[in-house]
């Protein structure tokens, strides 16, 4: 017995688990600062804690009541019919359902190279395939409709992310409104807003009312904090929104954390906070840290700091873990996610001192024997080379 083919299916690459390095380190996890996966620095609401442990007692029940008070208060949020937000397993959960809802075997999305690797998995695990538009390093990232028009070849489903995982790069409003005129109608274009409480720009769920080809996708991993419980949600127009009951996991959204999600909506304070410290951190960031940084909405900064992987390996060393973008197809840089005001500080610190020790050896400046010698025989080598 085998599984099918799954060579195209790539394994996700997450960010370190903070006991995964501490363990590896011989460090203690409460030494460590963990800015490698984008997560809320401050914790969820304590509202929502609570609410988890008051969900506890009821486990033994489906979550059908708490699905339907999460979806109505979603709906209500938006402006929208409750038909038409899908609670769904993460946002992750959010990708896989428009697959199934969208995707016959065979057929293509359109995702952003680099980006979050998701889109093209979730089009595999749906037996459809990828293809993908650039966005270009010397362009900032820049999002725009005539970038993604130039690779598109009638694809299925065109993916973008705003604020951009992991550039921090946004598509604006008219450059949205382009790109959904100039696709053909069979092609539904995926908004993905993980980001957007952190950005100051309108959410593309506004253009819902007006719209059948367009879907917009949010998660409570972020902002609220709750990654570890898994709970996102997509909002679709309302022409076709009751394909929801044909490719939902029966009770995929765990009471738990249907629990969380409704109690966090209510604590605005929470997520203005985690907002506002999140604005200041990658401000921060910009200002402080040796290496250029791209402009983000988001609550992380990706910086340009030659090698990323040597940078993000002895950053870890000193306790700072940060995403080496590599499996991102950056891999002269990081991502650096906004952490709370002393651990932001120390990253900075850290980075900086890690930065120029990685550019010194690099550049033959070091003060090591070893580097000297390497520095010897590469400026011997560079001399027979052409
Ligand atoms: C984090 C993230 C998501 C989804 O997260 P979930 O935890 O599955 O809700 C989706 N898209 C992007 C770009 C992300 O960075």
């Amino acid at each position: 017995m085998r599984p099918r083919d799954l060579s195209a299916n790539a394994p996700y690459v997450p960010g370190r688990g903070i006991e995964e390095v501490a363990r590896e380190l011989g460090l203690d996890p409460d030494d460590l600062v963990k800015l490698s996966s984008n997560e809320n620095p401050h914790g969820p609401s304590p509202e929502a804690a609570a609410a988890v442990r008051g969900a506890a007692d009821s486990i033994h029940v489906y979550p059908k009541a708490a699905h339907t008070d999460l979806t109505e208060k979603l709906a209500d949020r938006w402006d929208v019919a409750s038909e038409q937000v899908w609670v769904t397993p993460g946002a992750d959960g959010a990708l896989d359902y428009l697959s199934r809802a969208m995707l016959d075997p065979g057929d293509r999305v359109l995702v952003p190279e680099p980006g979050f690797s998701y889109y093209s998995m979730s089009a595999r695990y749906h037996h459809g395939d990828a293809a993908s538009y650039p966005l270009e390093k010397d362009a900032g990232f820049a999002q725009t409709a005539d970038r993604v028009l130039e690779a598109y070849d009638g694809e299925r489903i065109v993916h973008v992310t705003t604020p951009h995982n992991p550039t921090g790069s946004e598509l604006p409003r008219e450059e949205l409104l382009a790109l959904l005129d100039g696709v053909d109608d069979h092609t539904l274009v995926v908004v993905d807003e993980a980001y957007a409480e952190f950005s100051e720009s309108p959410s593309a769920v506004e253009l819902l009312d007006e719209r059948d080809d367009l879907a917009v996708t949010r998660t409570f991993s972020k902002a609220y904090g709750l990654a570890g419980l898994r709970i996102g949600y997509a909002v679709v127009p309302s022409a076709w929104a009751d394909a929801y009951a044909r490719v939902n996991t029966p009770f995929a959204a765990s009471a738990v954390g249907l629990a969380a999600a409704l109690a966090a909506l209510d604590d605005e304070e929470h997520v203005e906070r985690s907002v506002e410290s999140a604005r200041w951190a990658r401000e921060y960031v910009a200002e402080n840290l040796d290496a250029h940084t791209f402009e983000s909405a988001g609550n992380f900064v990706l910086a340009e700091v030659g090698d990323g992987t040597a940078v993000a390996e002895r950053a870890q060393e000193r306790g700072v873990i940060v995403r080496d973008t590599s499996s991102f197809g950056l891999p002269g840089c990081v991502r650096v996610s906004c952490g709370t005001e002393a651990e932001t500080r120390r990253a900075v610190e850290t980075l900086n001192e890690v930065v120029a020790e990685v550019n010194s050896e690099a550049s033959g400046e070091g003060d090591g024997e070893t580097e000297r010698e390497e520095n010897e025989q590469t400026e011997a080598e560079a001399e027979v080379e052409p």
